[in-house]
């Protein structure tokens, strides 16, 4: 089954992700410790002056992990959780902007204050790549770390928001819905060159299917519509990998886990669940979305109670 009626998609992200925005922020208990890795890294001095204060962190790229270091699913699942925040759109809230779309609909300077925050707390963003490296063999990560990723591929994001990152030394994962690449209308999105231009600057750029469909009705051909032509479409324009995926609306099951693994996907992100998948965690990884309504303080707060 191919999908249609993509007119409805800003409804369906309108009225999904606010949905699922009221579990965001409940707390989660565990008692989990971060855990040192025993396995041996590049030398961090090997780095280039700006990365030079990221401390017992390394880029390990995942395709080297040979399968036998890498941790069991039990394991994976007691390392300490990462702080990982999602963001949409960012820009000014419209009057037509309801309630619920405010909750994810980022004002420019909301954005501004909370991206501050996180530098001034010491946070360090870390990439999917390390977030691999660190749940699968334990490879260290800066003392605070946070990974700031970026759904459906807004043109803002790339105006504002990876200017705003790099501005604190952040990288970003932007995760592209390829149907909307270079599209202009009620929404902008990113053409190619400004993808590709994201990637080069250190960026990882993610896959967040075609046209935004949830994965829990895929059937067939949708597998090769939705992720392994969009992932191509992906590594073409970027030159590199796409090993990371971002279920829309966070939606996901097991058997998605299952066709995205068998697919290559190192990992996949989905939002506020609490629950990640007992097999496949790395394919189930949380993130909340942050607020519009958030100040620093409320962000700060919620990523702490919610990542244990
Ligand atoms: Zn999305």
């Amino acid at each position: 089954m191919i999908f249609k009626g993509r007119h409805l998609l800003p409804i369906l992200i309108a009225s999904l992700t606010a949905g699922s925005f009221s579990s965001c922020t409940q707390q989660q208990t565990s008692n989990n410790t971060l855990e040192a890795s025993a396995v041996p890294v590049e030398d961090p001095k090997e780095k280039s002056a700006p990365e030079a204060k990221v401390v017992a962190t390394a880029n390990i790229d995942p395709a080297t992990i040979p399968a036998s270091k890498i941790a069991d699913a039990a394991t994976i699942l007691g390392r300490k959780q990462v702080p990982i925040l999602c963001y949409h759109q960012i820009r000014e809230w419209r009057p037509k902007d309801s309630e619920n779309a405010r909750s994810y609909i980022m004002p420019v300077q909301v954005f501004k204050d909370q991206i501050k925050m996180l530098a001034d707390s010491g946070y360090q963003s870390i990439t999917p790549d390390q977030l691999y490296a660190y749940l699968t063999i334990g490879a260290p990560l800066p003392e605070k770390p946070v990974m700031i990723t970026f759904d459906d591929g807004d043109l803002e994001q790339y105006e504002l928001a990876a200017p705003e990152l790099e501005k604190h030394g952040f990288k970003g994962a932007f995760f592209i819905m390829t149907a909307s690449i270079g599209r202009r209308g009620y929404q902008h999105y990113m053409d190619k060159q400004q993808i590709k231009d994201l990637a080069d600057r250190g960026h990882t750029i993610g896959c967040h299917t075609w046209d935004h469909h949830n994965v829990k009705k895929y059937q067939g051909e949708d597998w090769v519509t939705q992720i392994e032509e969009p992932t191509k479409k992906l590594e073409t324009i970027t030159g590199k990998p796409v090993r990371h995926f971002a279920y829309p609306f966070g939606l996901w099951n097991h058997d998605a886990t299952v066709e995205l693994k068998k697919r290559g996907y190192f990992s996949a992100f989905q939002l506020a669940e609490k629950k990640r998948d007992d097999e496949n965690p790395l394919l189930s990884v949380r993130r909340i979305i942050a607020s519009g309504y958030w100040s620093p303080r409320t962000l700060h707060n919620s990523m702490v109670n919610s990542f244990k």
